[in-house]
């Protein structure tokens, strides 16, 4: 459905004119044949360089369109009700850049950056392990301070961009001991040129896109490649990084959810069963209506936290619930998608299978949805103490 009118500026209005043009164009045609095939779409990754996608968020300054949470997450809307493995391949890619651009050095930034913006150097963020993902502390990745180096062993899990990419941002411990754990922890820029070894994973969905296990066997990299100038502040800065994170997750819930509603509603007006069509049956209305539901609150919900975002206010209860609504909205779209389009809905020549195969990793990646109750309920009780 067309989302709600929001304020757009001319630039905004051309941006997203651009990318919805290449969806129709470059990405569209080749989705089903390059998902059923697993195989990175490495064209289309290309050309999303060429429009800047690589930069969507990156200060003009270093090269970067400068777009605002809001647009970002709209054009992440408009890519994930096409193919959702492509929004994969920039939004870990911008988390990296928005860390390195908040709390990176200036020479952290002027190298690395403008890179980052053109897509000449493309990536994510590492930081999931085979031992632990949603309890972080727990990682065991160490770094040990060499001289002007650190030297990284261990091994990192359901890394995306690692196998294609070329530079990761690698949550590390740098102090094995501390107490609390997470006083030890520290980010790291990591290129892949440095040494550590990347495997593609095999998925049920989120197809295409590089999904990998790593391993880092006393790999090099210079002191200077630590984010900020100490370590023990790497989980406060990527925890802040994900904030934009769960927006954009919360935003391809939107697309998903969004995507599943039109397909269905098309087709329950042409699909007819007892003299008319299934649109004119009760409980198949009953779906729609809950589906368009769905889809309108999950937009406002990414609305609200990316316009909080911008405002440079903390969001993480916005970000959560925007990030919970929106892809739980997916998850049940996407199923409703399936029963309403009955036994085509389950065959490999419509795209709905697909959208039931890519919805539940929304619910799982940048935090699950347990983690997304459990700080929004923290967070009500800090912003309303008694
Ligand atoms: C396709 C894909 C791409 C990914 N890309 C990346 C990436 O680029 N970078 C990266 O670092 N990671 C990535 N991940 C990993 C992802 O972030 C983790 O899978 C996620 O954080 C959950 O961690 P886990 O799988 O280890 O589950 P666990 O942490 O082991 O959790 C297992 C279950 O227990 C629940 N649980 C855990 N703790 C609690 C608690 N305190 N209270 C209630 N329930 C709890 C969880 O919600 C979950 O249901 C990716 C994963 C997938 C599948």
């Amino acid at each position: 459905m067309e989302a709600r009118n929001i304020t757009q500026t001319e630039e905004q209005v051309l941006i997203l004119d651009s990318v919805a043009q290449f969806l129709r164009r470059d990405v569209e045609p080749y989705a089903h044949d390059l998902e059923a095939r697993d195989e990175y779409p490495r064209e289309i990754a290309d050309k999303m360089a060429d429009l800047g996608l690589f930069g969507a968020t990156i200060s003009p300054e270093y090269g970067g369109l400068g777009l605002s949470a809001l647009t970002f997450a709209k054009i992440t809307e408009m890519v994930s009700s096409v193919w959702m493995s492509v929004s994969g391949i920039f939004s870990s890619h911008l988390i990296m850049a928005a860390v390195v651009e908040r709390y990176g050095t200036d020479e952290m930034k002027q190298a690395y950056l403008p890179r980052f913006a053109s897509g000449e150097l493309r990536g994510g963020i590492a930081l999931t392990e085979p031992d632990c993902g949603t309890d972080l502390q727990g990682i065991r990745t160490r770094a040990k301070r060499d001289g002007g180096d650190y030297v990284i062993t261990g091994s990192k899990m359901w890394i995306t961009n690692s196998v294609e990419g070329q530079i990761l941002l690698v949550l590390v411990k740098t102090d094995m001991e501390a107490v609390p754990p997470h006083r030890g922890m520290s980010l790291l820029l990591v290129d892949k040129a440095r040494g550590y070894k990347a495997k593609k994973l095999k998925k049920v969905g989120y197809r295409g896109i590089d999904t990998g296990e790593l391993q880092f066997d006393d790999v090099r990299v210079p002191a200077e490649n630590l984010v900020g100038t100490e370590e023990g502040r790497g989980l406060q800065q990527i925890l802040n990084g994900l904030e934009l994170g769960r927006i954009n997750v919360a935003a391809r819930g939107v697309g998903l959810a969004d995507v599943c509603l039109r397909e269905s509603l098309a087709y329950a007006q042409t699909r007819q069963t007892f003299g008319k069509p299934i649109c004119r049956h009760q409980t198949i209305q009953i779906k729609l209506a809950d589906m368009a539901t769905r889809v309108e609150a999950a937009r406002l919900l990414v609305e609200r936290a990316a316009n909080a975002y911008d405002s440079g206010q903390r969001c993480d209860l916005e970000a959560g619930m925007a990030k919970l609504f929106a892809t739980e909205a997916a998850v049940e779209n996407s199923m409703e998608a399936m029963r309403i389009h009955g036994a085509y809905g389950y065959s490999k020549e419509y795209n709905i299978e697909r959208y039931y195969r890519d919805a539940p990793l929304l619910a799982i990646g940048e935090g699950t949805n347990e983690l997304q109750r459990i700080i929004i309920a923290r967070q009500l009780v800090e912003r309303n103490p008694v």
